[in-house]
């Protein structure tokens, strides 16, 4: 053999070698840290959640705007690329006379944008954004385009001044409010939102802060008057089984598409793991399990639909 075709050889053989580890570096999974610096204290959760005067919220309904899919591969590292289904939904806090709203979708053309085959439904996006005019108040679990456009396509721009209740690191991830195409007439209309850690915003309503997923990721709790709890947690997992299997996302996905930083989230999954375990009680409620969707819907934690 010469000795010319022996080093080609080598050299194909490395590179070979060295392309099969960086894939399996970017799609393998990666068990979340045994214990967590990242911290949901419930007891004071549950106290500020009863701490503003007023009556409970009666229910928490879902307004289901999009299905999209993602390789099963992108959510749970090392699993196959087969399509796995998304669903986009805009969670209502409702009170007899009032309501809250948490996220709120995108308009219909994100789903060029978004690549994603799927459906969307014009007439729920149309109640959306009905109801972004009526709410007392609106926040968001985090600023990617596919919670917080919808809020973009509200008209006037400024007619959401007070009401949208968008986070100081929300506000200032600039990139992700030019996605989500927030008019800069709108974010100049707004007074950011400040807090430390925890804030009641609501009979019921406390944010916690929870960045990772993005910098303005926060967590939403809210308790009904039936005694139901939730906790909403918009996209540090996109799955319930992640947080159940501790199976989180890939690095090409987290580090490539989206920025994440693995080190909070994987915290986060550690910590969401160990309160689902001692507080079966608190469901935790993911934005875009489709599975998870349709049982909280057959269990009455969610009611299906805006109200009109
Ligand atoms: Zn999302």
């Amino acid at each position: 053999m010469p000795r010319w075709f022996k080093r080609t050889l080598f050299g194909v053989l490395a590179l070979v070698l060295l392309c099969a580890a960086g894939w399996s570096w970017l799609t393998a999974p990666e068990a979340p840290p045994e214990v967590s610096d990242y911290e949901i204290p419930l007891d004071e959760i549950r106290r500020l959640a009863t701490s503003v005067p007023g009556e409970l919220p009666v229910a928490v309904r879902s307004e289901l705007v999009a299905e999209t899919s993602m390789p099963r591969a992108a959510i749970f590292a090392g699993e196959s690329f087969e399509p796995h289904p998304m669903v986009h939904q805009v969670f209502q806090i409702v009170w007899p006379d009032r309501f809250l709203l948490i996220d709120a979708a995108f308009p219909g053309e994100f789903m060029e944008s978004m690549g994603a085959s799927g459906r969307y439904w014009d007439a729920s996006f149309s109640r959306v954004l009905e109801a972004l005019r009526r709410a007392e108040r609106i926040f968001v679990t985090h600023e990617h385009f596919d919670h917080l456009a919808g809020v973009g396509a509200y008209t006037p721009a400024e007619g959401l001044a007070g009401r949208l209740k968008l986070t100081t690191p929300q506000l200032s991830n600039t990139e992700a409010l030019a996605q989500a195409k927030l008019p800069d007439a709108m974010i100049r209309s707004l007074e950011p939102l400040d807090y430390d850690r925890a804030l009641a915003v609501a009979p019921g309503v406390v944010l916690l802060e929870a960045a990772g997923h993005t910098p303005g990721s926060q967590l939403i709790y809210v308790r009904t008057q039936d005694g139901k709890e939730r906790l909403f947690v918009g996209d540090v997992a996109w799955h319930g089984d992640q947080i159940r299997e501790l199976h989180y996302r890939p690095r090409l996905v987290t580090d490539f598409f989206l920025g994440e930083d693995r080190r909070a989230v994987l915290a986060e999954f550690r910590t969401l793991f160990d309160l689902a375990r001692e507080h079966p009680e608190v469901e935790i409620v993911v934005s875009h399990d489709e599975d998870q969707r349709r049982e909280l819907i057959r269990s009455g934690v969610l009611i299906d639909g805006i109200a009109p």
